[in-house]
């Protein structure tokens, strides 16, 4: 996601690097790479535009500049801007105690809308709340059955009928009513296009079965033209937030940094794969995070916390502490490996600050960490403690045990350390210190 804004952000920054100050010039010269750079993501004209100016007038009205890298500051402002224009956002869905809330999803055909509803209840079943799906998706051939299919892949009931959408919401809302459910998720049509006929059903469910909230599902590949059909369907219906689709493939940014800008709706959620699961909250910061290279360090820290609640707070705090104080040890290395290869490996170990250098290129992630594994296994518990007691003929035990070469080991070991030191400086770090660490 995002490579080829980030990496031409990545050469924005370098050409500031080393001025002495920050001149209108050299902001004005280094302002124009960055707004090329968007352009290239595919952002709204617009919405660069406005952006940059932005940028530049924080950028000149700064009076620490003369002590500043004028590199760091344009970053800091350009991350800050960037936080600012896809945020603030509430992830919070509505509740209510009189009645079903209801959730009115609605995009283009092929958005990824049924897919996202599912997503959506499988979320809300994991905050303790009993969903229904309304498969009001008469249109598109195959989206009733396959929003049943789904429910039932996720156990959660699906409401339908074959009448016509009003009547499916309908009912949908007084069937939830009768069965307990408090929230209905509505599945309404798309069209390849937006057309009359369309956002005309649409109007008609909006009118006569009132949802609380109505999202629009919207596919991020499509770039900015994701602003201007959010911009459609926020003129005839209101939205409420966003969710953006699609976004683990190679969507250039031009969505994800153009829908707030040009319509004020903010996005709420992001599907990141085709799996049901794979629905996250959209952080602003995380998202701008990514966009200047940052790597995903934070969405990488919360989703390991996310997964460590099962450990308890001391172990936690013991944890941390380790790493500030640089007393990172192979065991605590190998935990950390058994909580990424319980997230869903792959696309987790390239975030990691030092694990991507441990996998040679072209190797398998897994059959890498399988073999990192076999090493530390075969290390004693005093040699895991402490790497420096293994010497030579330890080595060789160790790389037989694991089935590796000794230099291997020896590999291994320097590149430990490496990841020890690198661990340390992030723990003391501060946000804005990650950042230009990565993007220096
Ligand atoms: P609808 O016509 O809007 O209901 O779209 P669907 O839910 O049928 O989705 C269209 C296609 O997009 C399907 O092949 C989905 O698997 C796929 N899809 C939906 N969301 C995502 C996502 O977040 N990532 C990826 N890679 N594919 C998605």
């Amino acid at each position: 996601m995002f490579e080829g804004i980030t990496k031409s952000l990545g050469e924005a920054f370098k050409k500031l690097r080393g001025r002495g100050r920050l001149t209108a010039e050299n902001v004005k010269d280094g302002l124009r790479e960055v707004r090329r750079a968007f352009l290239e993501a595919d952002v709204n004209f617009n919405v660069a535009t406005d952006f940059i100016a932005r940028v530049e007038a924080k950028s000149l009205g700064q009076d620490v500049l003369a002590r500043v890298d004028p590199s760091e500051q344009i970053v800091k402002n350009v991350y800050e801007e960037l936080c600012a224009l896809m945020g603030p956002v509430d992830h919070k869905i509505p509740q209510r105690a009189d009645r079903p809330v209801v959730l009115m999803l609605c995009g283009l055909q092929g958005s990824g809308k049924t897919t996202t509803a599912a997503k959506l209840a499988l979320t809300l079943k994991g905050q303790n709340r009993k969903p229904m799906l309304a498969a009001a998706d008469l249109q598109r051939p195959g989206a009733v059955e396959q929003l049943k299919t789904l429910g039932e892949q996720i156990g959660v009931p699906v409401y339908s009928e074959a009448t016509n959408p009003v009547d499916v919401c309908r009912n949908a809302v007084a069937q939830a009513k009768r069965t307990l459910c408090d929230i209905v998720i509505l599945d309404t049509a798309g069209r390849l296009q937006i057309d009359d006929a369309l956002m005309d059903e649409l109007k008609r469910i909006d009118k006569l079965v009132k949802p609380d909230e109505c999202y629009l599902v919207v596919d991020a590949m499509i770039g900015q033209e994701a602003a201007n059909v959010a911009k459609a369907f926020n003129d005839a219906l209101e939205l409420n937030a966003c969710i953006l689709t699609k976004l683990d493939g190679d969507a250039r940014g031009g969505a994800a940094m153009s829908i707030k800008g040009v319509t004020g709706v903010p996005i709420k959620f992001i599907g990141m794969g085709e799996k049901v699961d794979k629905l996250e909250d959209f952080i602003p910061e995380r998202m701008a995070g990514r966009i200047m290279g940052q790597g995903d360090m934070m969405g990488v820290v919360e989703k390991i916390a996310s997964i460590q609640k099962q450990m308890s707070q001391e172990e936690l705090a013991a944890q941390q502490a380790k790493i500030k104080d640089g007393n990172f040890t192979l065991d605590d290395f190998r935990k950390q490996f058994e909580t990424i290869a319980k997230m869903g490996m792959k696309d987790m170990i390239s975030r990691m600050p030092g694990m991507s250098e441990m996998i040679p290129e072209g190797e398998d992630p897994e059959l890498a960490l399988k073999r990192v594994q076999g090493m530390i296994d075969s290390m004693t518990k005093k040699e895991r403690a402490d790497p420096d007691l293994i010497d030579t003929p330890r080595r060789r035990r160790i790389a037989k045990g694991a089935g590796v070469e000794p230099h291997e080991v020896n590999q291994f070991l320097k590149q430990f350390d490496q990841v020890r030191v690198l661990m340390k400086q992030m723990a003391s770090m501060s946000m804005w210190q990650r950042l230009k660490m990565v993007t220096g």
